[in-house]
């Protein structure tokens, strides 16, 4: 997993096209949706620096494209036009060489270097509408239980208690955004609120279906099940009877 340290290295290497203009191609499609490469192409490169988990690349006009790589991204550097192999993210080349990125789950341009975080589930009181707003804004195909993750969408869930919380609102972390009805998200992010003042407030909860994958499930005795989701592959846990979905 990239650490600070590494962004660090990474930040270091991409030093030799500051000051250049660059041409910006973001061959992996879900990269170009983000319509990065129209926004920085022909752009100079102002500045490149390592921010928190952040990699900031800050361009002539003020932009800064914000990339975070997780578990698995990877900036490299090399001569421009050398052959490849796989679909990378983002190319940025310069007159000599090119800088590429690998895996780069989170790219992301804005006018301001800050991250943007949704509402924090720990506010007293969330701001549910706000939430389900952020989370109905999100493509309908992508799974209920990869976007609660998302701290742009909603600040502050992480893999403990978006397990827990599915399983309070017997929803499946596999439905797709689509799937699921705003009152149903509510409720979600109600139970997920809940469940983190209790244990902000020291309360001993034990824990329903994280890391009890073949466990039986405390409400129904089905077998609790586990499996990788989203970009990070981060683990789902998840009772097929009382969570049903794909
Ligand atoms: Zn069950």
């Amino acid at each position: 997993m990239p650490e600070g340290d590494s962004l660090h290295r990474a930040a270091r290497r991409l030093q030799v096209l500051v000051g250049e203009r660059v041409a910006v191609e973001t061959p992996h499609p879900r990269a170009a949706a983000e319509r990065v490469a129209e926004r920085l192409d022909g752009r100079r490169l102002e500045s490149v620096e390592a921010v928190g988990k952040n990699l900031l690349l800050s361009f002539e006009g003020g932009l800064v494209l914000r990339s975070h790589l997780r578990m698995s991204g990877r900036w490299q550097v090399v001569e421009r036009g050398r052959a490849r192999q796989g679909t990378p993210w983002l190319v940025l080349s310069g007159a000599e060489r090119e800088a590429v990125l690998w895996n780069g789950p989170v790219l992301e341009l804005s006018a301001r270097a800050t991250r943007r975080l949704g509402p924090d589930i720990l506010a007293q009181p969330p701001d549910l509408a706000a939430m389900v707003g952020n989370l109905r804004r999100e493509a309908g195909a992508r799974e209920l239980g990869d976007a609660l993750l998302d701290q742009r969408l909603v600040a502050g869930i992480g893999n403990v208690w978006k397990a827990e919380a599915l399983w309070h609102a017997r929803l499946s972390p596999w439905l797709r955004l689509d799937d699921v009805a705003d009152e149903e998200l509510e409720r979600l992010l109600a139970e997920a609120a809940r469940l983190m003042h209790g244990s902000v407030e020291g309360a001993r909860q034990a824990r329903s279906v994280y890391r009890k994958a073949g466990r039986p499930c405390p409400r129904c005795c089905e077998r609790i099940r586990s499996r990788g989701q989203g970009d990070d592959n981060r683990t789902a846990y998840w009772c097929p009877h009382c969570q049903p979905g794909r």
